[in-house]
């Protein structure tokens, strides 16, 4: 399968059949609100041309649900289906296709097998999600505290965790944080992310450096960046 990391806490996922969009951030929503909150990089024109098959949202902050950025998405393709937490269904109201996904709900799409879990945020619907691929277990984190039981409700020895770490503000793991749920959950692999659009960010080199100490490998994509997991 093909990841690509659309900065923030978007991802593609395609596996040549079924494409899914995680969180997408294609606005300057919160630029318009706060003159701080510009977006850094802009949003590539390749994204806006493919066709998806399901959007998948984690929570209903805007950098994760943005209105403005479903309405780019519906504008190509007026039937494409939606999922997420029911908070995220409450700011977009006008979407024709959404299904409301709790912990524990499946979804199956294609080769794609979906599985929403637990998340601790401000959102209190917030939702991380495990997607089995052709024997292959992904785990994204969304964004999440550090709950001491979190490790054990996510998968065990996934082969790539998706880390969503800042610097612990708003209910969020920071870097520690970060490390030490990749080391309960043994993670084969670690893909940090939530930095990189938006200004005054965290970077990701505290954590590669608590991730080299375990000896755990550790992935950092570029900006629009390919990958195969
Ligand atoms: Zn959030
Ligand atoms: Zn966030």
């Amino acid at each position: 399968m093909k990841i690509t990391w659309l900065g923030e806490s978007g991802f593609i996922l395609d596996d040549g059949k079924t494409s899914v969009l995680l969180d997408p951030y294609w606005s300057d929503a919160l630029g318009e609100r706060r003159a701080d909150r510009h977006r850094l990089l802009p949003v590539k024109q390749e994204w806006l041309e493919r066709n998806y098959d399901l959007v998948l949202f984690t929570h209903a902050h805007i950098d994760h649900t943005d209105p403005q950025t479903v309405q780019m998405l519906l504008g190509r393709q007026p039937r494409l289906m939606f999922a997420g937490p029911p908070s995220s269904h409450a700011v977009l109201k006008d979407c024709p296709c959404f299904f409301e996904l709790y912990e524990g709900a499946k979804v199956t799409l294609g080769a794609f097998a979906i599985r929403a879990l637990p998340a601790i945020h401000s959102d209190r619907y917030a939702l991380g999600y495990e997607i089995v691929h052709e024997g292959k277990t992904l785990y994204f984190s969304g964004d999440t505290a550090l709950l001491c039981d979190l490790a054990a409700r996510v998968p065990h020895q996934p082969d790539a965790a998706f880390l969503c770490f800042n610097a612990g503000v708003g209910k969020n793991m920071n870097a520690q944080d970060a490390a030490v749920l990749a080391e309960r959950i043994d993670a084969r692999l670690v893909i940090p992310f939530h930095y990189g659009i938006l200004p005054g960010g965290v970077t990701p080199e505290e954590l590669e450096a608590l991730l080299m100490k375990q000896q755990r490998p550790c992935f950092t994509p570029a900006y629009g960046e390919t990958f195969e997991v």
